[in-house]
């Protein structure tokens, strides 16, 4: 509301109807709107052609369509884009895309750094600074429509299919914005992307868990990491809070896993520290009864961080012996590690305050 006038991007559609309404307009021109907003793209008001000319500036008057402002953006080696965003307090976000050949995914941060501070991850390094709106994280997904020219969204084969919620922040923690935000890109008519093709990755916030799948039904990646409490505790301090097995338990409880919908496990190799046989072995046995896959996650370095990637033949035999146990466990390539774009090494340069209590949406 920088200049007293209402940004529409990010409005659940009861809230933008309320909006127009509120201007004297009737209901259905905030279908109209909202078809402009997510399925064409549009980004001023001028340009909303099924709407009478003269109401045009009316609304420009009320209301503003903004996104966050592209600060920067660096094309990696392997196509890999990521984007510093600028919001509008100057505070800046880093969202990454993954174009494969055939489908591409969307990394969406939910917070401008992260209350938490796993030690193998980058932005763990930087305070939180405060969560993101749901206008911000759905912007994120608008900004990458925008740079691969496919709008409107519910037309046409798209490069952009997935989102991943894996990009700066604990999704989990800020789960009153995170929530909207997807609600409105899985609306199909608007951005139009299934909760099928939208995967959620928590460090373990369990008693967001239920809710995760109860109101959004996304999948769910949980960074595990490790298969013993005192490791864990180690590399994902979360886990003092909620341990390895209240995590797995939540994990079971999971809405609508099946042997064709299975969460994921993800796990960083990390030489000598969880990459083990005996750890592979373990995980088997800890997961046992969920239906589950495993992403494992080649350790991307960053400046000044102690650990260390496991060798390939290490991350192979791993592999192997989940693979043995019936579970699939990709190892993910690493994309865009030369534009510090590849899991774990986003970080921004947004002023390191600590985040005033009541910014940070903390579990009950
Ligand atoms: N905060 C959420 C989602 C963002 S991180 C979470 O922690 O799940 C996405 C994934 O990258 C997580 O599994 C995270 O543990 C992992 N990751 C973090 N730093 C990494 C690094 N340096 N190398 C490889 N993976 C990393
Ligand atoms: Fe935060 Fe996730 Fe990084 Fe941990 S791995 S510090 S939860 S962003």
């Amino acid at each position: 509301m920088s200049d007293g006038r209402t940004n529409l991007i990010g409005l659940p559609f009861a809230e933008l109807t309320r909006e127009i309404e509120s201007v004297g307009e009737p209901a259905y021109r905030a279908r109209q709107i909202w078809h402009w907003l997510y399925d064409r793209g549009a980004t001023d008001f001028e340009s909303m052609t099924s709407i009478a000319k003269k109401m045009r500036p009316r609304l420009e008057e009320r209301f503003t369509i903004k996104r966050p402002e592209i600060a920067e953006t660096l094309v990696a080696s392997d196509g890999t884009r990521k984007w510093l965003l600028r919001l509008e307090d100057g505070n800046e976000v880093e969202t990454v895309f993954i174009p494969e050949a055939d489908r591409g995914a969307l990394c969406v941060s939910s917070q401008v750094g992260c209350t938490l501070s796993c030690s193998f991850c980058r932005t763990g390094t930087q305070k939180l600074v405060r969560n993101l709106t749901a206008g911000e994280i759905i912007g994120q997904v608008l900004i990458a429509r925008d740079a691969l020219g496919e709008w409107p969204s519910t037309e046409g084969r798209k490069l952009f299919t997935n989102i991943v919620m894996m990009g700066m922040g604990e999704p989990l923690y800020n789960f009153e914005n995170v929530a909207p935000a997807l609600r409105l890109v899985m609306s199909p008519e608007g951005i139009a992307i299934s909760r099928r093709r939208i995967t959620l990755s928590t460090s373990g916030v369990v008693p967001m868990i239920p809710r995760a799948g109860a109101e959004l039904g996304v999948n769910l990646a949980v960074s595990l990491h490790a298969v013993r409490d005192d490791i864990r505790d180690k590399l994902v301090p979360i886990n003092r809070k909620w341990p390895i097995k209240e995590l797995l338990a939540a994990c079971r409880e999971y809405p609508g896993l099946h042997n064709a919908r299975r969460m994921t496990f993800e796990y960083v190799m990390l030489k000598g520290i969880n990459d083990s046989a005996a750890d592979a072995h373990e995980l088997v046995r800890l997961v046992e009864g969920i239906p589950a896959k495993f992403n494992l996650i080649p350790f991307n370095p960053w400046p000044g961080v102690v650990y260390e990637c496991s060798a390939p033949a290490t991350i192979e035999a791993f592999a192997t012996i989940l693979n043995g146990s019936g579970y699939s466990a990709p190892v993910r390539t690493p994309r865009g590690r030369d534009i510090m774009a590849a899991c774990g090494q986003l970080r921004s340069e947004s002023l390191r305050r600590r985040a005033s209590a009541e910014a940070v949406s903390a579990p009950a």
